[in-house]
């Protein structure tokens, strides 16, 4: 551990974009007849996260599994394995997985981490290794097999849960919120600089639902979800925290770029914007 200098300590707190698709809005939010509004085209984004904390690196969810992005025709541009190396990071090197919650598109390649442990809510463990996990609205947003590899971590002891808050390391902390799935969890990050990242993954997928208070259409609990944008607002609101979207584009205009090893070849490899796997530096929002 890098010591803690006046600014903080020294971390890295990254958004890395592995995956792209074109969905629309009425698809997005829960019910968008309500707002009156067209329906039109929206980018998602797919995101994992990468805290670098000294010799600890702690990966935020391991993003979709290629062969089922393939089958659910998500573009997508590697899996940690391939590009935490670009980022000067051996996948051996990493600590501890936190699964925000256990949807495909989020724990697809915890199987390129055996000896990572890893980090979940007890609700959503509980909830998905359980019967009601294969009626069909929950089953289209999972993978068998990867709920199978959970369970086997957790008989391995791999796998520990926590119910409500846990301290994951020193100024990094892991809160249940439910909502979009019955243990959905946020991650708070103390960033150099004073400044905190709040990794919402999927209690926040596009900035609106908060902002313009939307709720997502995927969803276990509605009054769940509205108190966890509720939670994320509050949260937000304080000085010097600012909150990143599980899948909007925006979170790359409202933080800046990482360089620092980043090949720019790799960004160039695919073409234009939606097309490339992408770093973002959390620790740097941009002002307003
Ligand atoms: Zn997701």
């Amino acid at each position: 551990m890098t010591a803690a200098g006046a600014s903080g300590p020294a971390r890295d707190v990254l958004a890395v974009k592995y995956g792209h698709r074109v969905t629309t809005r009425a698809e997005s939010y829960l019910n968008f007849h309500l707002y009156g509004e067209p329906d039109t085209d929206l980018d998602i984004d797919y995101f994992f996260w990468v805290i670098r904390d000294g010799a600890d690196v702690f990966l935020v969810d391991t993003g979709f599994a290629p062969e089922a992005g393939d089958r659910r025709r998500r573009a997508h541009y590697g899996t940690p394995a391939q590009l935490l190396p670009l980022l000067g990071i051996d996948p051996a090197e990493v600590t501890a997985i936190v699964i925000t919650h256990a949807h495909w598109d989020h724990i697809g390649n915890v199987r390129q981490f055996p000896r990572a442990q890893l980090v979940m809510t007890e609700a959503e463990y509980a909830f998905w290794t359980s019967p009601l996990a294969a009626r069909r609205h929950f089953a289209a947003h999972s993978e068998p097999e990867e709920i199978e590899l959970l369970a086997q971590r957790r008989q391995g002891g791999t796998l520990s849960v926590f119910t409500g808050q846990f301290t994951l390391a020193a100024g990094i902390e892991l809160i249940e919120v439910g909502g979009h799935t019955p243990g959905q969890l946020i991650v708070t990050v103390a960033a150099p600089g004073g400044s905190t990242a709040v990794l919402a993954s999927d209690a926040l997928h596009f900035y609106e639902e908060v902002e313009r208070d939307r709720p997502f259409a995927i969803l276990a609990d509605l009054p769940a979800m509205y108190r966890a944008y509720d939670t994320l607002a509050q949260l937000a609101s304080q000085p010097g925290t600012h909150l990143v979207a599980g899948h909007d584009p925006a979170v790359r205009d409202r933080f800046a770029g990482y360089a620092a090893a980043w090949p720019p070849s790799q960004a160039e490899a695919a073409g234009d914007g939606g097309g490339a796997a992408a770093v973002t530096d959390l620790t740097r929002p941009h002002a307003g």
